[in-house]
């Protein structure tokens, strides 16, 4: 089986990994449109990379108006500023959000060098060649995969997430595990996903538990640095299958954080593919210390991974203050959405509109 492998042109990781970057940042352009949050603006991570800029001569200007997940008119603003200061490169800091929207910027400016430095362990952003991105019109997040925006340098320095908060922690952590699971499930795994995706799983169920319990723990931030980049390889290589086909519309709709709606949806989504794949999912409780049979190890990875959504303390629909009844109201478009997204393909069990409905359904009645 002949199978492709695509990554970031340039990857730094580690300790100082940012502050030994400028060299390779000046290699890419001249001036920077440096896309990123407010927290991670106020945290003072924003003026770190303005310092190894300086230290290098690379002008830049800062928009920091990327608010909750990315739409088209956030991305829009963000272009304008590109646009009018005649910069030549764009630097996506902070989680998912600003990463994915320094890549609409790039699609829009005629991919352009596109560096990304993120904040937070879990969207693997930094490894992909997709982003999401809202439309207002229509309350739909699209998904929009494009091999030219991946990353020309990702830089993973684990001591830029020692800021991010509990909640923080637990959705981008839940996020990644659910990558490298979907990645290790999914019809397009290959023998190269295989192995980085079983990597990030155990580094994930052991540091998890401790990034989320003392954020400065810098050995578990290390560690879940390394388990997001590998997990958001694996996606770029291997795809996302039924849990994000389902979680990005309950985020469209709902305005829950992305990892959130991964998490809630995990364990009902899993346990329904299993039976395509029981083999896989046994490797995954293998690999977790579990011993026996196939079901038994199957079984045992469900009690591990329940155990750890306890742990880390992740809501329920109801508990994050959904409406039941709109809820409900949205499970048809919700269904058509999750569907037209391609991603619930990817899963080897075979799924229909149905059973996507149901799983809906269920969700609720879990919560
Ligand atoms: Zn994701």
């Amino acid at each position: 089986m002949a199978f492709q492998v695509l990554m970031p042109r340039k990857t730094l990781i580690g300790k100082d990994a940012l502050k030994l970057a400028g060299k390779d940042i000046k290699e890419l352009g001249s001036k920077a449109l440096i896309v990123s949050g407010r927290i991670v603006e106020r945290n003072g991570i924003v003026d770190w990379l303005k310092q190894v800029l300086e230290t290098e001569k690379i002008d830049y200007t800062v928009f920091t108006d990327i608010v909750g997940e990315p739409d088209d008119i956030m991305v829009g603003n963000a272009k304008e500023v590109y646009d009018s200061e005649n910069c030549d490169m764009v630097i996506g800091i902070g989680g998912g959000s600003p990463q994915d929207s320094a890549k609409a910027v790039s699609a829009l400016s005629g991919y352009v060098p596109i560096v990304l430095i993120p904040t937070t362990a879990g969207s693997g952003s930094e490894a992909t060649k997709f982003y999401c991105v809202t439309e207002t019109s229509t309350n739909t997040k699209k998904l929009i995969t494009d091999e030219r925006i991946i990353p020309s340098l990702a830089i993973i320095d684990p001591s830029l997430s020692v800021t991010a908060p509990k909640s923080v922690t637990a959705a981008t952590g839940m996020d990644a595990l659910t990558h490298a699971v979907e990645a290790y499930t999914s019809r397009k795994a290959t023998p190269y996903t295989d192995s980085h995706a079983l990597s990030a799983i155990k580094k994930i169920f052991e540091y998890l538990p401790r990034a989320y319990e003392s954020g400065d723990d810098i050995e578990a931030r290390t560690q879940m640095a390394y388990a997001a980049y590998e997990a958001g390889v694996c996606i770029n290589n291997a795809s996302v299958t039924l849990v994000h086909g389902m979680s990005r519309p309950i985020g469209a709709l709902f305005h829950v954080p992305h990892g959130i709606s991964n998490a809630m949806l995990i364990d009902k989504c899993l346990s329904f593919a299993k039976e395509g794949c029981m083999e896989r999912f046994a490797d995954i409780g293998r690999i977790l210390g579990a011993q026996g049979n196939d079901k038994e190890c199957t079984d045992s990875f469900f009690i591990y991974l329940k155990d750890l959504i306890k742990t880390i303390e992740i809501p329920t629909l109801s508990e994050y203050g959904l409406d039941r009844e709109c809820y409900f109201n949205n499970i048809g478009k919700m269904t058509e959405d999750a569907l037209a997204s391609g991603s619930p393909a990817n899963t080897i069990r075979e799924i229909t509109g149905k059973d996507i409905e149901n799983l809906y359904r269920q969700l609720w009645e879990i919560s």
